[in-house]
């Protein structure tokens, strides 16, 4: 188990004295980068059924600044922030009279980053969210992290940032709150496995010759989750499970071969660990990432959560298959991305990011996008950058912006 993560083979242990002050009924303070989100709004429900336990802090959005304010006053934020510097007027008029401070652009988002907050949930999608999140480990406090290209980027940099500052990293991707779940207590020297599960998508069944027509409506119609639009074609296209397992990779510190997917059409089992004595402990759950914040945002203690409780009866049976990688080569990428290492996360991160912007606006068809994702990590590793371990964000940085013009130049040229 790497770093400054919680240890959930020793939860209780370093956190106990301020969790122990939180659960007495202190007011913990909180900010919510990407609060306008999926992730966000699910984040402020809770809040919301919990008052007078959060203080908010900083909100932060980007494009939908009416509802950016609308939450800043709901919820007494002491700040709010557009990621968009145009958008800074009409932020500033619609906090008018609110006492809510309002700020705009990248370098407000670093320094609402830097307010104090016991919680900062890191709920940006993209590599945008990277440095807002490394910036508020400096503050040694708890980093709900649901912005997973963060940890596939820079996993190694944000572990070594959180052990500096004695900051503790939670996941709050619902796989990597089960594994972590699943972990409570036990010995990871004596993990043999990690399963994480996918839902294949909407698109799980059809033949490859159907995935060269599919549309962005059906790409982002998930058949489980209710989740931001990028994340949801990311699903049809298991570039998100890719993601997912670099994101395991990182967190739990455990070899790429130990780590498997299984796709699993319910969403009702989200992870599972295997130990050295043969056992295999899942966890399940209704899909709804209110669960996975939830825990973040309480552990170590469990508190009444507002998700569906399962009937086991009615569900009847769980069904497993395994993941097609010939329709869905995205999983393939990863595991060539992890056997790299150095900053080939950070370049299969930004190219995907540029691939999934050809497909929403109608220039790459779907199967496209993993073509250009694997072409442009081509040539990247031609000129031999790709194993360099990153010593700074900046490095990683510069990785996303050339990996990204890379991918442009790719899809200009007509390659793809
Ligand atoms: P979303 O698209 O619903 O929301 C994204 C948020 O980030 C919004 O507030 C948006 O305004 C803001 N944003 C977008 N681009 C930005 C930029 N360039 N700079 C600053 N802010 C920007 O996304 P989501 O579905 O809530 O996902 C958020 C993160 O959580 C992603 O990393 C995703 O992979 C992860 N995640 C989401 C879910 C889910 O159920 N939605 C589950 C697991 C993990
Ligand atoms: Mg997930």
């Amino acid at each position: 188990m790497a770093g400054s993560l919680a240890q959930p083979g020793r939860a209780g242990g370093r956190l106990a004295p301020a969790a122990a002050g939180a659960g007495a009924g202190a007011v913990r303070r909180i900010s919510i980068f990407g609060a306008t989100g999926s992730i966000g709004e699910s984040t402020l429900d809770l809040l919301a059924r919990d008052p007078g336990a959060w203080q908010v802090v900083a909100l932060t959005g980007r494009e939908n600044v009416g509802r950016l304010a609308a939450l800043a006053r709901a919820f007494g934020a002491e700040l709010a922030v557009t990621a968009d510097p145009a958008r800074e007027g009409e932020l500033r008029d619609r906090l008018a009279d609110s006492g809510v401070e309002a700020a705009a652009g990248p370098a407000a988002l670093l320094e609402a980053a830097e307010r104090p907050a016991d919680v900062t949930v890191a709920a940006i999608v993209g590599a945008a969210g990277l440095a807002p999140g490394f910036r508020a480990l400096a503050q040694g406090g708890r980093l709900a992290l649901a912005n997973k290209e963060s940890l596939v980027a820079a996993g190694p940099l944000l572990l070594a940032e959180a052990a500096r500052h004695g900051a503790t990293i939670l996941p709050v991707d619902s796989e990597h709150s089960a594994v972590f779940q699943a972990l409570a207590g036990e010995d990871m020297g004596a993990v043999e496995r990690i399963v994480i599960t996918a839902s294949g998508g909407p698109f799980r069944t059809w033949p490859a010759a159907r995935l060269a027509a599919a549309t962005v409506a059906e790409a982002a119609a998930h058949p489980n989750w209710s989740m931001g639009r990028r994340i949801s074609i990311d699903s049809a296209s298991l570039f998100n499970k890719a993601l997912e397992l670099i994101e395991a990779r990182e967190f739990f510190g455990i070899a790429p071969e130990r780590l498997e997917v299984v796709v699993h059409p319910q969403s009702i089992v989200h992870a599972l660990v295997g130990f050295s004595d043969g056992a295999l402990i899942a966890h399940l759950g209704a899909p709804d990432m209110r669960h996975a914040i939830g825990y973040a945002l309480n552990w170590p203690r469990r508190r009444p959560l507002p998700v569906r409780r399962l009937d086991l009866a009615a569900l009847g049976t769980l069904a497993f298959e395994a993941p097609d990688e010939a329709r869905f080569p995205a999983l393939r990428l990863a595991r060539a991305v992890m056997a790299t290492g150095g900053l080939a996360g950070a370049a299969f991160n930004a190219a995907k990011e540029i691939a999934l912007d050809g497909f929403i606006a109608g220039r790459l068809r779907f199967p496209a996008m993993a073509a250009l994702v694997e072409a442009t990590l081509d040539r990247l590793s031609a000129g031999g950058g790709l194993t360099i371990a990153p010593s700074r964000l900046d490095d990683v940085l510069a990785m996303d912006h050339l990996a990204r013009q890379t991918a442009a130049a790719i899809v200009q040229a007509g390659r793809i």
